[in-house]
C-alpha cells in the first residue's frame, strides 16, 4: 500500500515514527479513497499531488499534523468528503489548517491567517502546494498559469522570505518567472530585469519585479520591453544603494528613513518609466520603514493600496520641487 507514500516516507525519514506513523498513513489511505479515479492534468493518479507536498513539507521538518494536513488539503473541496469525518478521523488541528489552507487562496487573507494561531503552518501548507503546482504548471493552461506566477512573485516568495526559507523563496521566484508567459520579448526582458534586481535588498525584489512585470506586459511589443529592461538596469545600482543606504542614524538630524523614501522618490520620478506603476511598492516600503516588523499590516496594505494615479505623481513632483525650492 506505500508504494505511492514513498516520497513522504523517504523525506520524513527516521523522525516519523509510531502513532504519528500510522496516523499519516491513515491520512494518506483516505485522500487516496477519496481522489480514486481523479487525475492531474500530467495524467499522474491525483494523489501525487498531495503525496509530493507532504514531501516537500518533510523534508523542511514539519510535524504529522501538517504532514495529514498536506494529504488532505484538497479532499474537502475536490470531493464529496464530509468535513466532520476528517474531524472523527484526524482532530480538529489538523481540518482546522486544511481550512486555513483554502482560505489562504484570496491574498487578503494572508495577514489574517498569520496572525492565528495555526498561521505559520498553514501559510508553510500553502507554500508547499504552490511550490509543487510550479513545478508541474507546463501542464496548466496558460491564463492559470500567469496567475499563479504573478500571485507567487507578489505575495507568496516574499511570504517564504519573511518565514526565513530563503531557498524555497528562490525556487518559488524562479519558477514563477520561468511560467511567465515568454513571447514578444516577455521573458527575455524580465530575464535581464530579473538578472540586475539581484542588487536590491531581497526583501524588496520579489514585489519590485512584480510590478516591473506589470509595466513590461503594457508595453507594446519587443523593443519597448527590452528598451525599457535595459533602462531599468542601468538604474538598477543607484536604486540599490538607495533602498540599502542606512537609515542615518549615525548622520545628525535623524530622520534618515524618510530621507532615503525621498531620495527613491526622485529617482523614480526623475527616470522616464511610467512612475505610477513604481510607486505602489515605494508607498509600501515607506510603510514599512515605519511600520518595522509588522508585517501583517504591511502585507494589508501591500495588497490594498490601490495604484497612485498619475494626478498624484504630478502633485509630489511639484512638492518635490518646492522642498528643493525652499531647501
Ligand atoms: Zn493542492
Amino acid at each position: 500500500m506505500n508504494g505511492s507514500l514513498q516520497p513522504l516516507l523517504e523525506a520524513a525519514g527516521d523522525t516519523l515514527t509510531g502513532e504519528r506513523l500510522r496516523m499519516v498513513e491513515r491520512a494518506y489511505l483516505t485522500a487516496a479513497r477519496w481522489h480514486r479515479g481523479q487525475r492531474r492534468r500530467s495524467g499522474e493518479p491525483y494523489i501525487t499531488h498531495p503525496v509530493a507536498v507532504a514531501a516537500i513539507l518533510a523534508e523542511l521538518g514539519m510535524d504529522h499534523e501538517v504532514l495529514c494536513a498536506a494529504l488532505l488539503h484538497d479532499v474537502l473541496e475536490d470531493t464529496d468528503c464530509p468535513e466532520q469525518e476528517l474531524v472523527r478521523e484526524f482532530g480538529e488541528p489538523v481540518v482546522r489548517l486544511v481550512r486555513d489552507m483554502s482560505a489562504l487562496r484570496d491574498p487578503r487573507q494572508v495577514p489574517v491567517i498569520w496572525a492565528s494561531e495555526t498561521g505559520e503552518r498553514a501559510l508553510m501548507l500553502k507554500l508547499a502546494d504552490r511550490l509543487h503546482n510550479l513545478r508541474t504548471a507546463r501542464w496548466l493552461p496558460e491564463p492559470k498559469r500567469r496567475r499563479a506566477a504573478r500571485q507567487t512573485l507578489e505575495t507568496l516568495a516574499p511570504v517564504a522570505g519573511r518565514l526565513g526559507l530563503g531557498q524555497l523563496e528562490q525556487e518559488l521566484e524562479r519558477l514563477a518567472i520561468a511560467n511567465l508567459p515568454g513571447g514578444d520579448g516577455m521573458q527575455a526582458s524580465f530575464g535581464v530585469i530579473s538578472a540586475g534586481a539581484v542588487l536590491l535588498p531581497r526583501e524588496w525584489r520579489a514585489r519590485w519585479l512584480e510590478e516591473w512585470l506589470g509595466e513590461l506586459h503594457t508595453l507594446p511589443g519587443r523593443w519597448p520591453r527590452i528598451r525599457f529592461a535595459v533602462q531599468l538596469v542601468s538604474g538598477m545600482p543607484r536604486l540599490a544603494m538607495t533602498l540599502r543606504r542606512p537609515d542615518g542614524r549615525h548622520r545628525p538630524g535623524a530622520g534618515g528613513g524618510r530621507r532615503a523614501g525621498l531620495r527613491c522618490l526622485r529617482w523614480v520620478l526623475a527616470s522616464d518609466v511610467r512612475t505610477w506603476s513604481l510607486l505602489m511598492p515605494l508607498v509600501a516600503w515607506l510603510v514599512l520603514d515605519t511600520a518595522g516588523e509588522r508585517l501583517g499590516d504591511a502585507v494589508t496594505i501591500l495588497i490594498t493600496v490601490p495604484p497612485v494615479l498619475a494626478a498624484g505623481v504630478r502633485a509630489l513632483r511639484a512638492w518635490l520641487r518646492d522642498r528643493d525650492g525652499r531647501g
